[in-house]
């Protein structure tokens, strides 16, 4: 018997196979204030060769945020460890689902490389989550921030952590390396975990900040949502409430954007205005940092974030000396 293999058509695997058979929602336009300009600049060209070089991925490519253009063309790109595949199902999210592939022990060292031949000044690390994982990755975050202090020693370092949810000691794994920021999402508001974000509760995810700051309070907490997907105003506010409860230091506030036709439908562009009224809100909450913008993303002007973040938590410890 002879089997002709190079006839076989094998069809390319769904990048989120679980979304496949939800129904159609219709991407629409963008109102005005939504455009970016087109990715291309020299520098974002050598910002891209460096990451392909290092065999890194990046949440900017792989989540297809539209502020690319301007962040690459600065050189800040947000690097995303333990591979591209995603155990959540998130109805937001554009990273590719299903089982991920064993953890890379060189990644540390190539984003340590990558960060050092970028010469940033702040780096933001996110992840995939890992459930698979024991630790949930834990140690390979603790690894990559030791990579980084090594080769960089200047550079300061913001985690994005998934929720380390059923992952008991994971998240002190990750506070004992000492990231200047631990950020962590809350996404939205609690009334929409289920349909939303189905695999995470959002208490737990509360509890996390908090347990951030009360085992190092030196470590800046922070988090962030989406807007346009369907909360209430007034589940906001609450939601800021949470946050200032479990002492978290800067929120930001952006407008969620459908990646696909079986993503989650927008339900309202928020206008700017809004943005700015919720930013005003969350300042008299109490929040050391506020961003809130129709494009705003958590890693968005990290690095500038981050020194006014700073110089604004040395002004209330200079106030309260008096
Ligand atoms: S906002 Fe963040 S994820 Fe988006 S391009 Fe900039 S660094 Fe990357």
């Amino acid at each position: 018997m002879v089997t002709i293999l190079d006839t076989v058509k094998i069809a390319p695997k769904a990048r989120h196979p679980e979304k496949a058979n939800r129904p159609d929602n219709p991407i629409q336009r963008k109102p005005e204030w939504i455009r970016v300009k087109a990715p291309g600049s020299p520098v974002y060209k050598e910002t891209q060769s460096i990451v392909k070089e290092n065999g890194l991925f990046t949440v900017c490519e792989e989540a297809g945020c539209p502020n690319i253009g301007e962040c690459w063309s600065k050189k800040h790109a947000t690097m995303m460890i333990m591979g591209d595949t995603c155990t959540r199902a998130c109805a937001f999210c554009n990273v590719k689902t299903g089982m991920p592939a064993p953890l890379d022990p060189n990644e540390p060292e190539n984003v340590a490389l990558a960060v050092e031949k970028l010469g940033l000044h702040h780096v933001v690390i996110t992840s995939v989550d890992r459930d698979d994982l024991q630790d949930g990755g834990a140690e390979h975050f603790a690894q990559v921030i030791r990579a980084i202090r090594a080769r960089s020693p200047s550079t300061t370092i913001e985690v994005l952590t998934p929720d380390f949810l059923r992952k008991e000691g994971a998240l002190e794994v990750v506070v004992a390396a000492k990231p200047d920021v631990f950020n962590h999402n809350l996404e939205t508001v609690p009334s929409n975990y289920l349909t939303v974000r189905p695999g995470a509760r959002y208490f737990h995810s509360i509890r996390l900040l908090q347990r951030v700051k009360e085992l190092d309070p030196t470590i800046f907490t922070k988090s962030g949502i989406m807007v346009g997907l369907g909360e209430e105003r007034t589940e906001v506010l609450q939601l800021m409430d949470d946050l200032r409860s479990a002492d978290v230091d800067f929120l930001t506030i952006g407008q969620y954007l459908q990646p696909t036709s079986k993503h989650h439908a927008i339900i309202r562009f928020v206008p700017p205005d809004e943005f700015k009224s919720y930013e005003t809100v969350a300042y008299t909450k109490g929040f050391l940092m506020v961003s809130s913008s129709p494009l705003t993303r958590s890693s968005h002007h990290a690095g500038e974030d981050f020194a006014q973040l700073r110089a604004n938590r040395e002004k209330k410890l200079a106030e309260a000396r008096g």
